[in-house]
């Protein structure tokens, strides 16, 4: 089913007394959710996703706006005449009810013509606890389930009545590390299995770009950016959505464009085309940086982190807007730092860091150590200053 948002707008009145200004916690949304599709909404706490979802499924009406499934304009319809199946953070299964009768519990309601016998209700409630493989804790109640358990049971319940949508409010957020994994994947599978168009909502960057066919990005109410997991994050349309993507993050320094180079700090570090000269922020992705000899970005390393088949090359960079510089590169290239890839030790550097009588004495001057990079002109990206939005630029 095509889920077609036009204009989508809520406004709260504000909490604070103080401020007469109206909360715009969903913003001028327009956006085709396209058919069997699972969607990613993505955006730090407060952006509005719950309340784009609450708009989608009615249980929250809009202060401006359409919401269309398919052809049907479903703005004015209460939530249980939209055929959506919803699914929360907290699992709100009935606790004095067993897994089968809380499956059962929303095909008990059906009424009129959609009433089905006990027999096919059964065959439905048994077809859904198969699709999230819970088969065998039918009889049991909820208090004697774990979370991910009591997650799938949300999930089976919500599919029981072969919803035309699928809304998903933060699922996974009380699960353990290990269960998030697991459960993810299995939402993913039954998504494709079902074919039903899925909404789902995290906060988090990563959970949403491994499972969705299309993200969607928010920021205080307002889309950042839609596109697929791997275009957003090739291609982010502002600083904000550069930062909010990628783990480790993007690394910000302050930049300048002068005479075809840019310029981080003294170090002119690629020859740019198409860009007018000005002062810029520049992101450059971790996996952007190549450990070069002669290369033209200087900093000054402070570690390096062993992750197995990776390495991260720690460092530090006046320029640098982060506390740290995280470069990720090839465990290849361990033997090589301190050898031919990180230079001497800088002696002119190396007074830098004297003692001044402010804090407690230091037993040996700290000795600033050089790595050089090069950057990937792919993963390097510039931001307007004040707008922050993306400035595209050709090599
Ligand atoms: P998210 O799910 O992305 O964390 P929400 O959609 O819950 O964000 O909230 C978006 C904004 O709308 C926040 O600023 C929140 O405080 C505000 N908000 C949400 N629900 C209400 C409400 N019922 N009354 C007033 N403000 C609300
Ligand atoms: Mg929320």
């Amino acid at each position: 089913m095509e889920v077609v948002l036009q204009n989508l707008t809520k406004k709260f009145p504000s909490r604070d007394r103080k401020k007469r200004e109206d909360v715009v916690a969903v913003d001028n949304f327009t956006f085709t959710i396209p058919d069997g599709k699972l969607i990613g909404l993505l955006g730090p706490s407060g952006c509005g996703k719950s309340t784009t979802l609450n708009l989608i499924s009615g249980l929250i009406k809009p202060t401006g706006g359409r919401i269309f499934f398919g052809k049907d304009d479903v703005t004015d319809l209460p939530p249980e005449n939209r055929g959506i199946g919803l699914v929360f953070q907290n699992y709100a299964l009935y606790p004095h009810l067993t897994v089968k009768q809380n499956i059962l519990f929303p095909l008990e309601n059906l009424k009129g013509k959609d009433k089905l016998s006990k027999s096919e209700m059964l065959a439905k409630a048994y077809e859904a606890a198969k699709l999230v493989q819970i088969e065998e804790l039918m009889e049991r109640k909820p208090g004697e389930l774990s979370g991910g358990q009591q997650q799938r049971v949300a999930i089976a319940r919500a599919l029981v009545k072969m919803p035309r949508v699928l809304l998903l409010d933060e699922p996974l957020s009380n699960l353990d590390a290990r269960l998030r994994l697991q459960t993810r994947e299995e939402i993913r599978r039954i998504q494709r299995e079902t074919g039903i168009t899925t909404i789902f909502v995290t906060h988090d960057q990563e959970e949403a770009m491994s499972i969705s066919d299309m993200i969607v990005v928010m920021k205080d109410g307002v889309v950042q950016q839609i596109g697929k997991p791997q275009d957003v994050y090739d291609s982010p349309a502002n600083l904000f959505v550069a930062k909010f993507l990628g783990t480790p993050p993007i690394n910000l320094f302050e930049g300048q464009v002068k005479e075809n180079r840019l310029y981080i700090g003294e170090d002119a570090v690629l020859k740019i085309k198409g860009v007018e000269e000005q002062k810029v922020f520049v992101g450059v992705r971790p996996e952007g940086f190549r450990l070069q000899e002669d290369g033209p970005f200087c900093c000054e390393l402070s570690g390096i982190e062993v992750m197995g088949r990776d390495i991260s090359v720690v460092s530090r960079n006046k320029a640098s807007l982060n506390a740290s510089i995280r470069a990720i590169v090839g465990a290849e290239h361990l033997g090589k730092i301190g050898g031919g890839y990180v230079g001497d030790a800088d002696p002119d550097r190396s007074e830098e860091g004297v003692f001044t009588g402010e804090s407690a004495p230091v037993e040996e001057k700290a000795v600033a150590t050089p790595v050089r990079f090069a950057l990937n002109p792919g993963k390097v990206f510039l931001f307007n200053r004040e707008t922050e939005e993306r400035i595209h630029f050709e090599v």
